[in-house]
């Protein structure tokens, strides 16, 4: 039974179940079958106070989008389940990190069987957004898509263990999901998702409750272990050791391992050699940034599954204007769909144009004009020369470092861009800047140069 008299009620994880399905079931009968397995499905109850309820979301964008579309709706379901009014608190999984950890444990039942539970009332909804569906496929990621996808099919067998890695924004938690959601629903496998964070809080309170067994016990059954962001065990030497010992017990019981970080394992200051040399027993696969197509191609998708209306234009003009972080793009179709709601105008490129330049925050928008003018000055060629249709080599790259400031720091579509220089197409520009960009990895006197260009021209 739920305690009214402390300020923090101790529920079970069952407990959490039962309130979470009471409610979910209630807005369920509110919202369309679409709507609840994009927005609701992926949803966990985290804790329980006597005057609030706080729901986990699976990323930001989620959180906001139910905060600011769907907190009454909340209210008037917690009320009808709880019998009484609570605040409805909808974080993420970072935020709520603070508090002790809460596995997320899908089970085919075995386990709860033995604990006299039945299926029905534990198992935490798995999270459907992030499936192998909703994950576009592109030169970028396309070996991590299909070693996770032969992982999920072969678990165990195929890569083992798996290790994804690149920068932030780039899809690994994603791929993990969709890892998870295939085993633990199609196999019914019991598998154990959990970030890094959370192994090392769990190792960190067991330290303190001496309840090792247990601990152990946990890990060491999971039929898979798909654990995120393993970058972040480089303070807790403790808790490294500890999953050396859980990798071993899984990996010699022929148990999946998928682990994502955002470098390679060598890479990882104070991960010892054994730990890295483990990482490299099965496959290490990088994601990159997304190319502007691949871009466009999650823009579209993204707007379909939220039900948003974007032509082509306009979904193109925002994956050519913001970085390869995917979350960025979500945030701005998050904007322009609030925006759209707010002034009941339909979503149009100057209305895109005006998001990104708020997202983009007090940089200031700089002309292609000032672009042209300033390049022309560093290297030596006439404005009409960077203009001029003439294909001559020595312009080549300054009219490439133009696309690639304007496309940096203009608020220009890629046509727009190309018009100006020459009337070159949009994919003469993506080619210059995707040039630009590889050659500044490797040029250190040209990076020197386009950073005090840019300086220059965002004074
Ligand atoms: P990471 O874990 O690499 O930091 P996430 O997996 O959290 O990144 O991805 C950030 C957001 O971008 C998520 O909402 C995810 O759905 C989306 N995303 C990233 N890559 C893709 C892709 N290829 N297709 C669809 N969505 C993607
Ligand atoms: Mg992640």
């Amino acid at each position: 039974m739920l305690d009214a008299s402390a300020q923090k009620v101790t529920i079970s994880e069952v407990e959490k179940n039962f309130i979470l399905k009471g409610i979910l079931s209630v807005i369920k009968k509110v919202v369309t079958a679409q709507q609840f397995d994009i927005w609701f499905s992926c949803l966990s109850v985290f804790s329980l106070t006597n005057n609030s309820i706080t729901f986990v979301a699976p990323n930001n964008f989620i959180r906001d989008w139910l905060n600011s579309n769907y907190s009454d709706l909340f209210s008037s379901a917690v009320y009808k389940v709880l019998n009484s009014s609570r605040e409805v608190i909808i974080s993420t999984e970072d935020e709520v990190f603070e508090q002790p950890p809460v596995l997320s444990f899908f089970s085919n039942g075995s386990v709860h069987d033995a604990m006299g539970i039945s299926d029905e009332h534990y198992s935490i909804p798995l999270n459907k957004y992030y499936s192998f569906e909703n994950f576009v496929v592109g030169p970028c990621n396309r070996l991590a898509h299909a070693a996770a996808v032969a992982v999920s099919e072969s678990p165990g067998h195929a890569y083992n263990p798996l290790f994804i890695h690149g920068a932030s924004g780039l899809g690994k938690t994603h791929l993990l999901h969709a890892i998870n959601n295939v085993l633990a629903s199609k196999y019914t496998m019991k598998t154990l998702f959990l970030s890094c964070e959370r192994f090392v809080n769990h190792y960190i309170s067991t330290i303190r409750s001496n309840s090792w067994d247990s601990f152990r016990e946990l890990y060491r059954n999971a039929d898979a272990l798909l654990i995120d962001d393993i970058q972040l065990f480089e303070n807790s030497q403790g808790s490294r050791e500890e999953f050396f010992h859980t990798f071993n017990t899984l990996y010699n019981a022929k148990k999946q391992i998928v682990i994502t970080s955002d470098c390679l394992p060598e890479s990882i200051a104070s991960l010892e050699d054994r730990l890295v040399s483990r990482f490299k027993w099965g496959l290490l696969c990088g994601i990159d940034s997304a190319t502007i197509e691949t871009r466009i191609a999650i823009v579209e998708k993204k707007a379909s599954l939220w039900g948003i209306n974007l032509s082509h234009e306009v979904a193109s003009y925002l994956a050519e204007n913001l970085s390869g972080n995917i979350r960025e793009l979500e945030g701005a179709i998050a904007r322009l769909n609030k925006e759209e709601k707010v002034t009941k105008n339909s979503i149009t490129l100057d209305l895109a144009k005006k998001v990104i330049q708020g997202l983009s925050g007090n940089k200031k928008a700089v002309s292609i004009e000032a672009v042209i003018e300033a390049v022309s000055r560093r290297f030596h060629v006439t404005v009409s020369q960077l203009q001029s249709k003439r294909r001559t080599r020595s312009l080549a790259l300054p009219r490439q470092i133009v696309m690639y400031l304007s496309r940096k720091l203009t608020n220009m579509s890629l046509v727009e861009i190309g018009g100006y220089i020459g009337g070159r197409d949009h994919s003469t520009v993506i080619h210059a800047d995707e040039k630009i960009t590889q050659m500044l990895k490797k040029d250190k006197n040209l990076l020197f140069i386009l950073q005090k260009l840019e300086n220059e021209l965002q004074k």
